[in-house]
């Protein structure tokens, strides 16, 4: 009750500020953004269930797209709510390039509250697996942009985080002038997990979804570890089309 009450005081002595519009936010939100801006922010209404790409709004209610119903991957789910442009382009390049970790935990906010929603219905995932980074990669950049998405969902929705449930091998071709399918080929090489699992599902998190590619050589080496099915988590998402 006065621990209730000391933290009403200092709200109303040191309001949160909305982080693009200096306007006063809600005192129960816990992510520095009005409401405002939050709604302003590029987010994906109607996504496919399976690989998060946007559906049109006139499709009737099919769930995933037609490239997911002819050829699926090999995860179950994908959450990636917001476009990357914008603010959230702008929020990814600092974390990943600026060591932006406020961005960085804006981000997984955004998503866990979004996950809160979306799985108000659903069963939760077992586990949470960070997307690994390539050990020299992570130590000239200091933190893996994955992790510290992950924390806040960590915390919110009380999913255990496995940091090191998977390694990111070093020595792979370079992705660029690869087909599809020679990148899938090449990336399915580059993670492996160095736990078993039994039938559990995992969600795997990452700050972008782009291709799909690295999502799926993930969840490839996590269902060859015996996991029973993997969700992909990411705040954001490049469109395809
Ligand atoms: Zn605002
Ligand atoms: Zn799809």
């Amino acid at each position: 009750m006065i621990i209730t009450m000391v933290f009403r005081v200092f709200d109303s002595l040191f309001p949160h500020v909305c982080l693009l519009c200096d306007q006063r936010c809600e005192t129960n939100s816990n992510i520095d953004l009005c409401g405002y801006c939050r709604d302003a922010l590029p987010w994906i209404r109607r996504a496919c269930h399976r690989c998060g790409e946007p559906l049109p709004m006139d499709t009737t209610d099919a769930r995933v797209c037609l490239t997911c119903a002819a050829n699926p991957p090999p995860f179950d789910r994908t959450i990636a709510p917001l476009r990357l442009e914008s603010y959230p382009r702008h929020w990814v390049h600092r974390l990943k390039y600026g060591g932006g970790l406020a961005e960085g935990r804006l981000l997984g906010t955004l998503l866990a509250d979004h996950l809160i929603s979306t799985y108000a219905s659903e069963e939760l995932p077992d586990y949470l697996v960070p997307v690994p980074l390539r050990w020299l990669r992570l130590a000239v950049r200091g933190h893996n942009q994955a992790v510290i998405i992950a924390l806040p969902i960590k915390r919110a929705l009380h999913i255990p985080l496995l940091r090191t449930a998977m390694i990111r091998k070093g020595h792979v071709a370079s992705q660029q002038q690869l087909s599809r399918r020679a990148r899938l080929n090449n990336l399915s090489r580059a993670f492996v997990a160095r736990r078993e699992f039994s039938g559990e599902t995992i969600a795997v998190v990452d700050d972008v979804m782009t291709t799909g590619a690295t999502a799926a050589a993930v969840a490839s080496a996590l269902l060859a570890a015996g996991a029973g099915s993997v969700h992909i988590w990411c705040p954001t998402r490049t469109l395809l089309s």
